[in-house]
Protein backbone atom coordinates (compact mmCIF):
# COMPACT_ATOMS: atom_id res chain seq x y z
CA UNK A 1 0.00 0.00 0.00
CA UNK A 2 1.75 3.37 -0.77
CA UNK A 3 0.81 6.15 1.14
CA UNK A 4 3.65 8.33 -0.53
CA UNK A 5 1.42 9.19 -3.55
CA UNK A 6 0.87 12.45 -2.93
CA UNK A 7 2.60 15.96 -3.38
CA UNK A 8 5.95 14.80 -1.74
CA UNK A 9 8.31 17.63 0.14
CA UNK A 10 12.16 17.23 0.45
CA UNK A 11 12.90 18.63 3.94
CA UNK A 12 16.13 18.84 3.24
CA UNK A 13 18.77 22.08 3.84
CA UNK A 14 18.94 23.24 0.15
CA UNK A 15 18.51 23.09 -2.32
CA UNK A 16 15.17 24.30 -0.16
CA UNK A 17 11.41 24.46 -1.54
CA UNK A 18 10.60 26.34 -4.79
CA UNK A 19 7.49 27.85 -4.77
CA UNK A 20 4.84 27.88 -7.68
CA UNK A 21 5.06 31.25 -9.16
CA UNK A 22 8.96 30.50 -9.10
CA UNK A 23 8.80 27.87 -11.32
CA UNK A 24 6.41 29.26 -13.42
CA UNK A 25 8.41 32.38 -13.71
CA UNK A 26 11.58 30.08 -14.90
CA UNK A 27 9.08 28.08 -17.62
CA UNK A 28 9.49 29.65 -20.39
CA UNK A 29 11.82 29.32 -23.61
CA UNK A 30 15.16 31.37 -24.49
CA UNK A 31 15.47 34.89 -23.38
CA UNK A 32 17.34 37.81 -25.20
CA UNK A 33 20.08 38.89 -23.64
CA UNK A 34 21.18 42.01 -25.49
CA UNK A 35 18.35 44.20 -24.34
CA UNK A 36 14.86 44.53 -23.43
CA UNK A 37 13.01 42.93 -20.27
CA UNK A 38 15.64 40.71 -18.96
CA UNK A 39 18.02 43.05 -18.70
CA UNK A 40 16.03 45.82 -16.86
CA UNK A 41 14.97 43.03 -15.14
CA UNK A 42 18.77 42.31 -13.62
CA UNK A 43 18.70 45.87 -12.12
CA UNK A 44 15.44 45.76 -10.43
CA UNK A 45 17.11 42.43 -8.31
CA UNK A 46 20.09 44.73 -6.77
CA UNK A 47 18.19 47.06 -4.48
CA UNK A 48 15.65 43.89 -3.02
CA UNK A 49 19.03 41.73 -2.32
CA UNK A 50 20.12 44.65 -1.12
CA UNK A 51 16.93 44.19 1.28
CA UNK A 52 17.32 41.11 2.07
CA UNK A 53 20.82 41.61 3.40
CA UNK A 54 20.06 44.73 5.28
CA UNK A 55 22.34 46.43 3.32
CA UNK A 56 23.61 49.50 1.08
CA UNK A 57 26.76 48.20 -0.21
CA UNK A 58 27.05 46.69 -3.37
CA UNK A 59 26.32 42.99 -4.30
CA UNK A 60 27.97 41.23 -7.06
CA UNK A 61 25.55 37.87 -9.34
CA UNK A 62 27.47 35.28 -10.02
CA UNK A 63 26.51 32.04 -11.91
CA UNK A 64 27.31 29.41 -9.40
CA UNK A 65 26.39 27.69 -6.16
CA UNK A 66 28.00 27.94 -2.71
CA UNK A 67 31.00 26.94 -3.47
CA UNK A 68 31.63 29.24 -6.27
CA UNK A 69 30.89 32.44 -3.95
CA UNK A 70 33.17 31.53 -1.52
CA UNK A 71 35.77 31.38 -3.80
CA UNK A 72 34.27 34.88 -5.08
CA UNK A 73 34.46 36.18 -1.96
CA UNK A 74 38.07 35.40 -1.37
CA UNK A 75 39.21 35.81 -4.88
CA UNK A 76 38.48 39.25 -4.23
CA UNK A 77 40.29 40.40 -0.94
CA UNK A 78 43.06 38.12 -0.51
CA UNK A 79 46.63 37.49 -1.89
CA UNK A 80 47.92 33.76 -1.83
CA UNK A 81 49.74 33.48 1.20
CA UNK A 82 47.81 35.89 3.33
CA UNK A 83 46.20 34.40 6.94
CA UNK A 84 43.03 33.96 7.48
CA UNK A 85 40.98 33.02 10.98
CA UNK A 86 38.42 30.69 11.16
CA UNK A 87 36.66 29.81 14.21
CA UNK A 88 35.30 26.33 13.03
CA UNK A 89 31.41 24.89 14.03
CA UNK A 90 31.11 22.38 11.44
CA UNK A 91 31.64 20.83 8.05
CA UNK A 92 31.12 24.25 6.25
CA UNK A 93 33.60 26.43 8.19
CA UNK A 94 36.06 23.57 7.01
CA UNK A 95 34.78 23.30 3.46
CA UNK A 96 34.96 27.20 3.18
CA UNK A 97 39.02 26.98 4.49
CA UNK A 98 39.18 24.08 1.79
CA UNK A 99 38.26 26.45 -0.46
CA UNK A 100 40.94 29.16 0.69
CA UNK A 101 43.53 27.33 0.98
CA UNK A 102 43.00 25.57 -2.94
CA UNK A 103 43.95 29.83 -3.76
CA UNK A 104 47.40 29.73 -1.84
CA UNK A 105 45.50 31.40 1.42
CA UNK A 106 46.74 30.46 4.62
CA UNK A 107 44.06 29.44 7.43
CA UNK A 108 44.66 29.04 11.00
CA UNK A 109 41.76 27.38 12.29
CA UNK A 110 39.87 27.59 15.61
CA UNK A 111 38.24 24.50 16.49
CA UNK A 112 34.64 24.81 18.50
CA UNK A 113 33.59 21.18 17.76
CA UNK A 114 30.48 20.17 16.47
CA UNK A 115 27.71 20.91 18.89
CA UNK A 116 28.80 24.42 20.17
CA UNK A 117 28.47 27.90 18.46
CA UNK A 118 32.30 30.06 18.29
CA UNK A 119 33.21 31.80 21.31
CA UNK A 120 33.99 35.06 20.64
CA UNK A 121 36.58 36.04 22.73
CA UNK A 122 39.09 33.10 21.93
CA UNK A 123 38.96 34.84 18.77
CA UNK A 124 39.72 37.98 20.38
CA UNK A 125 42.25 36.54 22.04
CA UNK A 126 43.34 35.59 19.02
CA UNK A 127 43.20 38.56 17.14
CA UNK A 128 45.03 40.66 20.45
CA UNK A 129 48.08 38.26 19.88
CA UNK A 130 48.15 39.24 16.28
CA UNK A 131 50.64 42.38 16.83
CA UNK A 132 51.91 42.12 13.62
CA UNK A 133 48.72 41.83 11.79
CA UNK A 134 49.27 38.91 9.69
CA UNK A 135 45.69 38.14 10.14
CA UNK A 136 43.97 39.56 7.15
CA UNK A 137 40.15 37.86 7.50
CA UNK A 138 38.32 36.27 9.98
CA UNK A 139 36.17 33.78 7.86
CA UNK A 140 32.53 33.22 10.20
CA UNK A 141 29.72 30.81 9.14
CA UNK A 142 26.49 31.97 10.46
CA UNK A 143 24.69 29.04 9.93
CA UNK A 144 26.65 26.09 9.92
CA UNK A 145 24.54 23.39 8.02
CA UNK A 146 25.64 20.42 9.19
CA UNK A 147 26.02 21.27 13.11
CA UNK A 148 22.50 23.83 12.62
CA UNK A 149 24.61 25.88 14.93
CA UNK A 150 23.20 29.75 14.53
CA UNK A 151 27.03 31.83 15.44
CA UNK A 152 26.47 35.17 17.29
CA UNK A 153 27.98 37.72 14.23
CA UNK A 154 27.32 41.22 16.14
CA UNK A 155 29.65 39.37 19.20
CA UNK A 156 31.93 38.48 16.56
CA UNK A 157 32.02 42.06 15.83
CA UNK A 158 32.07 43.31 19.14
CA UNK A 159 35.71 41.13 19.66
CA UNK A 160 37.27 42.17 16.58
CA UNK A 161 36.64 45.66 17.18
CA UNK A 162 37.55 45.27 21.05
CA UNK A 163 40.56 43.65 19.85
CA UNK A 164 41.45 46.71 17.49
CA UNK A 165 42.08 44.62 14.82
CA UNK A 166 41.57 45.62 11.31
CA UNK A 167 40.73 42.22 9.30
CA UNK A 168 37.78 42.20 7.80
CA UNK A 169 34.81 40.18 9.01
CA UNK A 170 33.34 37.30 6.02
CA UNK A 171 30.18 35.89 6.72
CA UNK A 172 28.92 32.30 5.37
CA UNK A 173 25.12 33.15 4.91
CA UNK A 174 24.12 30.64 2.75
CA UNK A 175 21.66 28.53 4.50
CA UNK A 176 20.99 31.83 7.11
CA UNK A 177 20.39 34.59 4.41
CA UNK A 178 16.05 35.09 4.02
CA UNK A 179 15.78 32.69 7.11
CA UNK A 180 17.63 33.55 10.37
CA UNK A 181 17.43 37.54 10.96
CA UNK A 182 20.96 39.27 9.46
CA UNK A 183 22.02 42.61 9.11
CA UNK A 184 24.68 43.01 7.04
CA UNK A 185 25.33 46.95 8.23
CA UNK A 186 24.36 46.82 11.43
CA UNK A 187 26.07 44.00 12.24
CA UNK A 188 29.63 45.76 10.60
CA UNK A 189 30.06 42.80 8.10
CA UNK A 190 32.76 43.73 5.43
CA UNK A 191 31.42 40.53 2.48
CA UNK A 192 28.45 38.43 3.13
CA UNK A 193 28.24 35.08 1.27
CA UNK A 194 25.03 33.79 -0.31
CA UNK A 195 23.49 31.06 -2.53
CA UNK A 196 19.81 31.23 -4.42
CA UNK A 197 18.91 27.82 -3.31
CA UNK A 198 18.01 28.12 0.60
CA UNK A 199 16.18 31.14 2.14
CA UNK A 200 15.89 32.56 -1.49
CA UNK A 201 13.79 29.88 -2.67
CA UNK A 202 15.44 29.82 -6.39
CA UNK A 203 16.99 26.91 -7.45
CA UNK A 204 20.36 26.07 -7.27
CA UNK A 205 22.62 28.01 -9.97
CA UNK A 206 22.84 31.54 -8.68
CA UNK A 207 25.58 32.76 -6.09
CA UNK A 208 25.73 36.17 -4.24
CA UNK A 209 28.67 38.72 -2.67
CA UNK A 210 27.96 41.55 -0.95
CA UNK A 211 30.90 43.45 0.00
CA UNK A 212 31.41 46.80 1.92
CA UNK A 213 34.32 50.00 0.63
CA UNK A 214 36.70 48.54 3.10
CA UNK A 215 36.37 45.11 1.27
CA UNK A 216 36.58 46.56 -1.86
CA UNK A 217 39.63 48.39 -0.94
CA UNK A 218 41.66 44.98 -0.04
CA UNK A 219 41.67 44.23 -3.58
CA UNK A 220 44.82 42.19 -4.20
CA UNK A 221 47.49 42.54 -7.01
CA UNK A 222 45.39 40.07 -9.27
CA UNK A 223 41.49 39.00 -9.84
CA UNK A 224 40.68 36.37 -11.90
CA UNK A 225 38.63 37.56 -14.49
CA UNK A 226 35.71 35.34 -13.43
CA UNK A 227 34.95 36.06 -9.44
CA UNK A 228 36.13 39.85 -10.35
CA UNK A 229 33.33 41.49 -8.62
CA UNK A 230 34.01 45.55 -9.56
CA UNK A 231 31.97 44.74 -13.13
CA UNK A 232 29.24 42.37 -11.83
CA UNK A 233 28.14 44.71 -9.24
CA UNK A 234 28.15 47.49 -12.04
CA UNK A 235 25.10 46.68 -14.18
CA UNK A 236 25.19 49.30 -16.67
CA UNK A 237 28.00 46.69 -18.61
CA UNK A 238 25.71 44.08 -19.02
CA UNK A 239 28.11 41.58 -20.54
CA UNK A 240 31.03 42.16 -17.92
CA UNK A 241 28.05 42.16 -15.12
CA UNK A 242 27.65 38.42 -15.77
CA UNK A 243 30.97 37.61 -17.52
CA UNK A 244 29.25 35.60 -20.29
CA UNK A 245 25.84 34.78 -20.83
CA UNK A 246 23.56 35.49 -18.03
CA UNK A 247 21.15 32.84 -16.00
CA UNK A 248 18.25 34.32 -17.75
CA UNK A 249 15.82 31.41 -16.18
CA UNK A 250 17.31 32.59 -12.40
CA UNK A 251 17.07 35.71 -13.05
CA UNK A 252 13.31 35.48 -13.27
CA UNK A 253 12.84 33.60 -10.65
CA UNK A 254 14.74 35.29 -8.53
CA UNK A 255 12.47 38.43 -9.92
CA UNK A 256 9.40 36.56 -8.35
CA UNK A 257 10.88 35.06 -5.34
CA UNK A 258 12.27 38.60 -4.28
CA UNK A 259 8.42 40.08 -4.63
CA UNK A 260 7.54 37.42 -2.36
CA UNK A 261 9.72 38.35 0.01
CA UNK A 262 9.09 42.33 0.14
CA UNK A 263 5.53 41.26 0.08
CA UNK A 264 5.40 39.39 3.30
CA UNK A 265 8.54 41.37 4.98
CA UNK A 266 11.83 40.47 6.33
CA UNK A 267 10.21 40.81 10.31
CA UNK A 268 7.84 38.96 9.32
CA UNK A 269 10.11 35.82 7.45
CA UNK A 270 12.34 36.11 10.05
CA UNK A 271 9.42 35.69 12.36
CA UNK A 272 7.79 32.55 10.60
CA UNK A 273 11.26 30.36 10.70
CA UNK A 274 11.46 31.16 14.00
CA UNK A 275 7.95 29.68 14.97
CA UNK A 276 8.52 26.90 12.86
CA UNK A 277 11.69 26.10 14.55
CA UNK A 278 10.15 26.46 17.79
CA UNK A 279 7.57 24.11 17.26
CA UNK A 280 10.57 22.01 15.64
CA UNK A 281 12.50 21.92 18.67
CA UNK A 282 8.97 21.21 21.08
CA UNK A 283 8.25 17.97 19.22
CA UNK A 284 11.69 16.65 19.24
CA UNK A 285 12.59 17.55 23.25
CA UNK A 286 9.41 15.89 24.03
CA UNK A 287 10.05 12.62 21.73
CA UNK A 288 14.02 12.56 23.36
CA UNK A 289 12.11 12.43 26.71
CA UNK A 290 12.39 8.54 26.26
CA UNK A 291 14.34 7.79 23.58
CA UNK A 292 17.34 8.43 21.75
CA UNK A 293 16.43 11.25 19.93
CA UNK A 294 18.31 15.04 20.45
CA UNK A 295 18.77 18.54 19.21
CA UNK A 296 22.14 18.51 18.22
CA UNK A 297 22.67 22.19 19.68
CA UNK A 298 21.69 22.46 23.32
CA UNK A 299 21.38 26.19 23.65
CA UNK A 300 17.88 27.40 21.73
CA UNK A 301 19.98 30.82 20.97
CA UNK A 302 22.27 29.47 18.98
CA UNK A 303 19.98 27.23 17.14
CA UNK A 304 19.47 28.01 13.47
CA UNK A 305 16.19 28.96 12.03
CA UNK A 306 16.64 27.34 8.93
CA UNK A 307 18.14 23.54 9.38
CA UNK A 308 17.70 21.65 12.30
CA UNK A 309 20.18 18.78 12.82
CA UNK A 310 19.02 15.45 15.13
CA UNK A 311 21.06 12.60 16.67
CA UNK A 312 19.32 9.21 16.76
CA UNK A 313 21.88 6.65 16.58
CA UNK A 314 22.26 4.01 14.06
CA UNK A 315 20.67 2.12 12.15
CA UNK A 316 17.80 4.39 13.35
CA UNK A 317 18.43 7.57 11.61
CA UNK A 318 18.77 6.04 8.47
CA UNK A 319 15.37 3.49 9.24
CA UNK A 320 13.62 6.24 10.24
CA UNK A 321 14.34 8.51 6.77
CA UNK A 322 14.05 5.47 4.84
CA UNK A 323 10.44 5.08 5.92
CA UNK A 324 9.57 8.95 5.79
CA UNK A 325 10.68 9.08 2.36
CA UNK A 326 8.49 5.52 1.19
CA UNK A 327 5.43 6.12 3.65
CA UNK A 328 4.91 9.55 3.88
CA UNK A 329 6.35 11.50 0.81
CA UNK A 330 9.22 13.43 3.24
CA UNK A 331 12.37 13.05 2.41
CA UNK A 332 14.96 13.50 5.32
CA UNK A 333 18.44 15.52 5.53
CA UNK A 334 21.81 13.02 5.79
CA UNK A 335 23.45 13.78 8.47
CA UNK A 336 26.92 15.71 7.19
CA UNK A 337 30.14 15.75 8.48
CA UNK A 338 28.75 14.15 12.12
CA UNK A 339 30.95 11.75 11.76
CA UNK A 340 33.46 10.40 10.07
CA UNK A 341 32.30 9.75 6.35
CA UNK A 342 33.40 5.98 6.00
CA UNK A 343 32.16 5.52 9.54
CA UNK A 344 28.67 3.96 10.50
CA UNK A 345 28.09 6.44 13.03
CA UNK A 346 27.18 8.73 10.48
CA UNK A 347 24.09 7.18 9.58
CA UNK A 348 22.88 7.99 13.04
CA UNK A 349 22.18 11.58 12.42
CA UNK A 350 19.71 13.43 10.17
CA UNK A 351 18.52 16.91 8.78
CA UNK A 352 15.22 18.82 8.60
CA UNK A 353 15.59 21.97 6.66
CA UNK A 354 13.27 24.48 7.54
CA UNK A 355 14.32 27.24 4.79
CA UNK A 356 12.36 29.34 2.38
CA UNK A 357 8.97 28.33 0.82
CA UNK A 358 7.85 26.72 4.49
CA UNK A 359 4.42 27.30 6.66
CA UNK A 360 2.96 25.26 9.21
CA UNK A 361 1.25 22.75 7.54
CA UNK A 362 4.59 21.81 6.21
CA UNK A 363 6.03 21.61 8.83
CA UNK A 364 3.30 19.53 10.80
CA UNK A 365 3.23 17.57 8.13
CA UNK A 366 7.27 16.52 8.43
CA UNK A 367 6.87 16.17 12.17
CA UNK A 368 3.30 13.84 12.03
CA UNK A 369 5.97 11.91 9.22
CA UNK A 370 8.89 11.56 12.30
CA UNK A 371 6.44 10.45 14.66
CA UNK A 372 4.59 7.75 12.65
CA UNK A 373 7.99 6.81 11.59
CA UNK A 374 9.45 6.53 15.20
CA UNK A 375 5.93 4.67 15.87
CA UNK A 376 5.94 2.16 13.41
CA UNK A 377 9.92 1.77 13.43
CA UNK A 378 9.46 0.78 17.33
CA UNK A 379 12.27 3.21 18.28
CA UNK A 380 11.68 4.57 21.88
CA UNK A 381 10.30 7.72 22.00
CA UNK A 382 7.93 10.13 24.69
CA UNK A 383 4.55 9.95 22.23
CA UNK A 384 3.01 13.01 21.67
CA UNK A 385 5.97 15.51 20.30
CA UNK A 386 3.07 16.46 17.29
CA UNK A 387 1.49 18.40 20.31
CA UNK A 388 4.23 20.04 22.17
CA UNK A 389 4.33 21.47 18.25
CA UNK A 390 1.05 22.35 17.27
CA UNK A 391 0.73 24.41 20.71
CA UNK A 392 4.02 26.42 20.21
CA UNK A 393 2.18 27.03 16.33
CA UNK A 394 -1.26 27.91 18.02
CA UNK A 395 0.87 30.02 20.96
CA UNK A 396 2.27 32.62 18.09
CA UNK A 397 -0.45 32.41 15.78
CA UNK A 398 -3.61 34.84 17.63
CA UNK A 399 -6.87 34.34 15.88
CA UNK A 400 -7.64 36.92 13.22
CA UNK A 401 -9.16 39.91 14.65
C1 LIG B 1 24.81 25.02 1.26
C2 LIG B 1 25.91 25.76 1.94
C3 LIG B 1 27.13 26.05 1.32
C4 LIG B 1 27.48 25.54 -0.03
O1 LIG B 1 26.58 25.86 -1.01
P1 LIG B 1 26.56 25.00 -2.36
O2 LIG B 1 25.56 25.71 -3.18
O3 LIG B 1 26.15 23.63 -1.97
O4 LIG B 1 27.92 25.03 -2.94
C5 LIG B 1 28.04 26.80 2.01
N1 LIG B 1 27.82 27.23 3.25
C6 LIG B 1 26.68 26.95 3.89
C7 LIG B 1 26.48 27.45 5.28
C8 LIG B 1 25.69 26.20 3.27
O5 LIG B 1 24.55 25.91 3.90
Amino acid sequence: MPLANGRTYRAIPGPSETPDAVQRAMHRSSVNIYEGEVVELTESLLPDLRGVARTEHDVAMYICNGHGAWEAALANVLNPGDLVLVPATGRFSHGWVEMAQGLGIEAEILEFGLQSPFDPDRVEARLRADTARRIKAVLAVHVDTATSVRNDIPALRAAMDAAGHPALLMADCVASLGCDRFEMDAWGVDVLVAGSQKGLMVPPGMGFVFFSPKAAAHRPDRVSRYWDWTPRARPEMYYQYFGGTAPTHHLYGLRVALDMMKDEGMEAIWQRHATLARAIWAAVEHWGQAGPLRLNIADPAHRSHAVTTLGIGTPQGQRLRDWCERNAGVTLGIGLGMAPPDSQERHGFFRIGHMGHVNSHMILGVLGAIEAGLAALDIPHHAGGIQAATRAISAAAPPAS
